[in-house]
């Protein structure tokens, strides 16, 4: 499947065998996997491989999980290939797996970008940054970082790739995929995770671009009334990712409004920020070390950020299996324009609508 030999996959790219040893659940009628496509670079070959589980109802709801879009942030990959393992392991012998399952359509993409998780860099092989590669400008141009993306050299991190030339093909079949077969779902949770940014992890919601209210406001404010009421100890700081900093060509600002023009069904896209300034400050050596930065070094640290995620791995796709709790003229909190003004309030300052 991968065109480098398996010793160099072992050393480079683990966790790519990881997930094709997933993908051998497939046997047993648990998986179905796709190959989205092939990546080359220089004389890697590498695919890009979406497993799904559950549902094969076109219609039935979505749970999207992806991560590795940062070749660097290897442990947002490890933290979905261990919550896999806890699904596959249970879905053998308990029934309510099996039953969430039948009413979920699950589908992963662990390693988006698997040159970049290769070679050990943030960017794909073409040295573009893929969450910096869409076609979608902030809304202020002036005053923002180069981190927002740029398009003066691959040679600089947050490159946006070079002006007119489309998308790379890792984002290209990323949103092929999500277009293809989520097309007919009435409903999409997606997570997307990564690692860098701040001493808090935070859950994120759209937009990247502006800091304009989100439009499916309500929807997130009840799926965090629901994550706080059922982990009422959890550590996350929900929140627009606008208030961290914005961006130009985020993929998620670029699904949602696609989407949302197409046939407005809800989508709900989350990207997991694990605060990686936290192991570092327990860690400072890490910070000499470009993987460091991004990503816990010690085992025991390891193993505490895989278990620490597996509960809201857990409860999003309980959610996305149930979006009646809290999808569109549903949900527990009844009046809708009161769940608007708490959301305004409680994240945009209380801008009217
Ligand atoms: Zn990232």
């Amino acid at each position: 499947m991968a065109g480098g030999n398996t010793r160099s996959l072992l050393v480079h790219l683990p966790e790519l065998i990881e997930v094709q040893r997933l993908a051998s659940h497939g046997a047993k009628g648990l998986v179905r996997v796709q190959e989205l496509t092939m990546v080359r670079h220089k004389d890697l070959s590498l695919p890009v491989l979406a497993i799904e589980f559950g549902s094969q109802d076109p219609k039935a709801p979505v749970f999207f999980l992806t991560a590795g879009v940062h070749g660097l942030e290897r442990i947002g990959t490890r933290v979905v290939i261990s919550y896999l393992k806890t699904l596959t392991n249970m879905a053998h012998w308990d029934p309510s797996t099996k039953a969430l399952l039948s009413r979920v359509r699950f589908s992963v993409i662990p390693i988006i970008n698997p040159v970049g998780m290769y070679l050990g860099r943030r960017s794909n092989g073409n040295g573009v940054d893929l969450m910096r590669n869409a076609p979608i400008e902030a809304d202020h141009k002036s005053g923002i970082s180069i981190a927002a993306g740029h398009r003066i050299s691959n040679h600089l991190p947050w490159f946006r790739g070079v002006e007119g030339s489309g998308m790379e093909i890792e984002a290209k079949a990323m949103i092929s995929y999500f277009e293809e077969n989520f097309a007919k779902s009435t409903s999409v949770v997606a997570l997307d995770v990564h690692s860098g940014f701040g001493a808090v992890d935070r859950l994120w919601f759209p937009y990247a671009r502006t800091k304009q209210p989100f439009p499916n406001l309500r929807e997130i404010f009840q799926l965090t009334h629901l994550l706080d009421r059922v982990y009422p100890h959890h550590i996350y700081n929900v929140e627009p990712q606008s208030g961290s900093y914005t961006t130009h060509g985020d993929l998620w600002d670029y699904l949602y409004d696609r989407r949302r023009e197409a046939q407005g069904s809800t989508f709900i896209p989350l990207t997991l920020e694990l605060g990686s300034w936290l192991w570092i400050k327990k860690n400072p050596r890490q910070l000499f070390s470009a993987l460091g930065i991004f990503n816990p070094l010690l085992p025991h640290r390891t193993s505490r950020i895989l278990r620490r995620h597996l509960h809201l791995l857990d409860f999003l796709l309980r959610a996305a299996a149930a979006p009646e709790a809290w999808s569109k003229g549903h949900g527990i909190l009844h009046d809708a324009e009161e769940v608007e003004r708490m959301a305004r309030a409680r994240w945009y300052n209380g801008i009217a609508a």
